[in-house]
């Protein structure tokens, strides 16, 4: 039996008119009162735009819904942001930071992923710190080491189990359709765990997420991967069916 509950998150990124947002989440919400479970938690991230809507949608159903990205700062003169607090106001209770393409199209550091976490806290949600290699700093054997920099860089003091979750997200794997295999997978997950403990000396409790590429087909053979602890999930997860079918496999 697992000893974490699992965590089967979307990411619909910027994916989402109301009407077909609305209509997906409303298909993920049915799909989840129907089959009734109580031993894990399905999660689902729209765009800014839907979280008000789609909270209001799958209210009562048990699904979870979160924001994509927030700002550090709680308000103030920064045109075009979110606040964490805006966020949780309109029904989220996590939050995805760090995710690797804001990291690459935005500039997000180390530094600007640990502040955002920390905003999560301070507004009442769950960040999601993404963190994950890319193809040449595989290649280049540097996977580990890579992942234990944007840890230390990414998770703020003070984190616990229950107050934040980490996605491993191969770059390279995202969106792609290629996936590292069950092993490889398990061992940037030992390795993230291990970090994990050093920092905050409980790592045995903390969930780890794995993302990049999961579908229905392949979710039961990557959720049963060591310290797999559920998934992100981006183009799978606007499907209601192929979403819930991997939210099955958990
Ligand atoms: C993601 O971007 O978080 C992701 C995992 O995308 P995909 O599932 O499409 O690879």
């Amino acid at each position: 039996a697992r000893t974490r509950r699992p965590l089967i998150a979307g990411n619909w990124k910027m994916n989402g008119l109301r009407a077909d947002g609305l209509a997906l989440a409303k298909g993920v919400a049915d799909g989840v009162k129907q089959a009734g479970w109580s031993d894990r938690d399905v999660l689902v991230c729209p765009p800014a735009t839907l979280v008000l809507a789609v909270a209001e949608a799958v209210k009562g159903s048990g699904v979870l819904v979160g924001g994509e990205n927030c700002h550090a700062k709680a308000n103030g003169a920064h045109t075009g942001e979110i606040a964490a607090e805006m966020l949780h106001d309109c029904g989220a209770t996590y939050v995805i930071v760090g995710h690797s393409e804001r990291r690459a199209d935005c500039g997000e550091t180390d530094a600007i992923v640990r502040a955002k976490a920390e905003a999560a806290w301070r507004a009442g949600l769950v960040p999601i710190v993404c963190i994950g290699e890319t193809l040449a700093e595989r290649e280049a054997g540097k996977t580990l080491s890579v992942l234990e920099t944007q840890l230390k860089g990414s998770v703020p003091a003070g984190s616990t189990a229950a107050n934040l979750v980490v996605a491993y997200e191969p770059v390279w794997a995202i969106g792609t359709g290629k996936t590292p295999t069950t092993p490889e997978v398990a061992a940037a997950h030992a390795h993230i765990r291990k970090v994990l403990g050093g920092l905050t000396g409980e790592a045995a409790q903390f969930r780890l997420l794995y993302g990049g590429s999961v579908k229905g087909s392949n979710a039961a053979e990557l959720l049963a991967a060591g310290d797999v602890d559920g998934a992100l999930v981006g183009g799978a997860s606007l499907k209601a069916d192929e979403f819930l079918a991997i939210a099955k496999a958990a």
